[in-house]
């Protein structure tokens, strides 16, 4: 399997687009590996998760090529990871093919309702959703097919009005756990989690080596926690890739300063057109 990032930015963007704070300004003079865009990543070939108001950037300079996508998977319906007008452009006039388009949508009943009301809005001919995005909603805890892979959505600790998730995504013997937006994991999701043996973990860390600022997210000290106990329950091992990712501009993440902190205790810390195949 293999995971490309073309987002690793919290919900603001690194740097952020209003601010005149010091990181974000020396971010401003390094760029490259320190701009980060809200997030996204893709499994494969076929497959994305979450889909931001930065997808159309991401297409013109970080190589996404949403003709190869089929399917997306949304963690939960925050505009840094859903951004419902973004989907509209996919019917003519604003795209043309020379072949059937369908992309399958799968998420919460809050991610459907805010495609549904776009759709609505922007379509009220209803073409989008009957013959260009297919809306399946996800229960927590179910486990579903998406293509060749099986997924199993479940609950992240991140925003209680509506049900966010985790997704463990297995093909062919590979197991990758999708872990944000969320805070520690509830004991409920990790006697979930215990039943999977993991290849790549991918974590949120929004307070970069800080915990305790922002509620529903995690830091480092919290991902090696996440870690710790993964390794002492079996449900990684020394072969389990970690990945730390969902940064805030805040916490200064300079790539070139974060990279030897994360590594030092065990995680890859995430850049936009990073890959990691396991
Ligand atoms: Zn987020
Ligand atoms: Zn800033
Ligand atoms: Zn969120």
């Amino acid at each position: 399997m293999k995971l490309h990032f073309y987002g690793t930015a919290a919900s603001e963007g690194v740097p952020a687009i209003f601010c005149e704070c010091a990181y974000c300004k020396k971010i401003r003079a390094l760029g490259g590996k320190n701009y980060r865009f809200r997030t996204c990543a893709q499994v494969d070939e076929g497959l994305l998760i979450d889909f931001s108001m930065d997808g159309y950037a991401q297409t013109l300079c970080r190589g996404l090529d949403l003709s190869a996508i089929d399917h997306l998977l949304v963690t939960h319906s925050h505009e840094d990871h859903l951004f419902p007008l973004g989907l509209m452009q996919i019917k003519p006039p604003m795209a043309y093919y020379d072949r059937e388009r369908h992309l399958d949508v799968y998420g919460n009943g809050m991610v459907m309702k805010k495609i549904r009301e776009m759709a609505d809005a922007f379509n009220p001919e209803g073409e989008i959703l009957r013959d260009y995005l297919g809306l399946r909603e996800v229960s927590p805890f179910e486990t579903f097919s998406v293509g060749d892979y099986r997924v199993t959505a479940l609950p992240a600790n991140h925003d209680k009005r509506e049900d966010c998730f985790i997704y463990v995504i297995e093909r062919e013997g590979h197991t990758l756990l999708y872990g944000h937006d969320s805070a520690m994991f509830a004991e409920e999701t990790w006697e979930a989690l215990g039943r999977f043996s993991f290849d790549c973990v991918v974590l949120d860390c929004t307070m970069v080596e800080k915990t305790g600022i922002f509620a529903g997210h995690m830091g480092l000290p919290d991902n090696i926690r996440v870690r710790e106990r993964m390794l002492a329950e079996g449900m990684a091992d020394a072969h389990t890739r970690f990945v730390a990712t969902h940064f805030v501009h805040s916490q200064n993440p300079v790539h070139e300063r974060i990279t030897p902190i994360f590594a030092e205790k065990g995680f890859i810390a995430a850049y936009d057109g990073m890959e990691v195949e396991f």
